[in-house]
């Protein structure tokens, strides 16, 4: 059966990026610049996806302004009909270089930011300076009238500041803010000791995110990625594996989720030797855990099987040894115990430091 088309596409131009976050999403093995493709290939690509039904391309890395064809790519995903959302953290965006990818058809911007007060959030990037430049930043976005989301990744060093996170994005005019829950994979499981928070920090949380939802109605949309190490039941990972997008790495790997390359034995094609649609369709990585059939009891004959599909197979594989187990965040998995232990040991207050992701300098604007 011929699957249905992928509606995004995670692009990942470059791992190089200024900042060192502790929870970052790209691999602990960052791809090397000489490594990345070049910019006919992403073109390619962006043409290839548009041809398949991909709607939207969210532009991301490492720093996407690490590129110096950024411009040019921006315009060839938006003369392909893609809708294009730029995910940076500022640094290396300048006024007039955003001028110039907001003519080239750049539609969204999503920044992240790291904390409320300058000195922690730089400590949590790990580069001084940066959350200045980010406020800056914000007001050139909506200067230009770009559409703006501002992404909070929490953790036990901000999460107490949900509601801050929620009116700071109100202020800076962003019409969404995302408060994205860490994801223990790559860097943030190297990190989970000094990133994990309490049981009652992700409550207060939880309980803060529902509580201010309603009197920010109609002024901004508050997103929120759900916790997995507390929970009952896991999240519908990436929509379902091989449902709805896929990752293209700066190397050109294709990829069904980021943190893929984590499972041994999988097989990954490259838009250097295949056509984009070909290996959505037919890639062994793709096809590993697509649909329902390779899940194994109890998701085999569970009723929530094609609301969450599992959960998440990297998650799978870190916790339970086994990539097509059932996700541990299920309270079902015999595995449970054993995430929650984790949670319990790591959110335990210490000294901790956090180890910050591989640095590699951005080429200049
Ligand atoms: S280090 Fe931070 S800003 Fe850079 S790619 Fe990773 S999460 Fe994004
Ligand atoms: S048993 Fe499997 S399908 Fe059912 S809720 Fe748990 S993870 Fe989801």
């Amino acid at each position: 059966m011929t699957p249905s088309a992928p509606l995004g596409l995670l692009a990942e131009l470059t791992h190089r990026c200024p900042l060192a976050c502790p929870y970052c999403s790209n691999p602990l093995a960052l791809v090397d610049r000489n490594d990345e493709l070049d910019t006919e290939t992403w073109v390619r690509v962006f043409h290839e996806a548009a041809e398949m039904g991909v709607l939207q391309v969210h532009l991301s890395g490492g720093e996407p302004a690490a590129r110096r064809d950024l411009t040019d790519l921006v315009a060839a995903a938006h003369d392909s009909g893609l809708y294009t959302n730029l995910i940076t953290s500022a640094i290396g965006l300048d006024p007039q270089r955003l001028a110039r990818l907001k003519a080239a058809g750049l539609d969204h911007v999503q920044l992240s930011i790291q904390d409320l007060d300058a000195a922690s959030a730089d400590r949590i990037a790990g580069y001084r300076g940066a959350h200045d430049r980010k406020l800056a930043f914000a007001r050139a976005v909506t200067g230009l009238d770009l559409a703006f989301t501002l992404n909070a990744v929490v953790h036990r060093a901000n999460i107490a500041r949900v509601a801050d996170f929620a009116e700071l994005a109100l202020t800076l005019g962003a019409g969404r803010v995302e408060i994205a829950h860490t994801q223990y994979y790559g860097w943030a499981l190297r990190n989970r000791a000094a990133l994990m928070p309490t049981r009652d920090q992700v409550t207060a949380a939880m309980e803060t995110v529902e509580r201010i939802r309603p009197l920010y109605a109609n002024r901004l949309a508050i997103d929120l990625v759900t916790p997995d190490y507390y929970a009952r039941r896991p999240k519908a990972c990436m929509g379902g594996w091989a449902r709805r997008t896929l990752n293209v790495t700066p190397a050109g790997r294709v990829l069904p989720c980021h943190a893929a390359e984590t499972i041994p034995g999988l097989e990954f094609w490259s838009v250097r030797d295949h056509a984009l649609a070909d290996i959505w369709a037919m890639s062994p990585a793709f096809n590993a855990f697509r649909g329902t059939d390779w899940m194994q009891e109890p998701c085999r004959s569970c009723a929530r099987r094609d609301l969450d599909f599992g959960g998440c197979r990297c998650q799978a594989l870190a916790i339970a040894g086994d990539a097509a187990a059932i996700d541990p965040a299920c309270e079902l998995s015999p595995h449970h115990a054993t995430l929650l232990a984790y949670a319990e040991q790591d959110s335990t207050p210490a000294d901790f430091a956090y180890f910050h992701r591989g640095r590699a300098a951005p080429a200049p604007a």
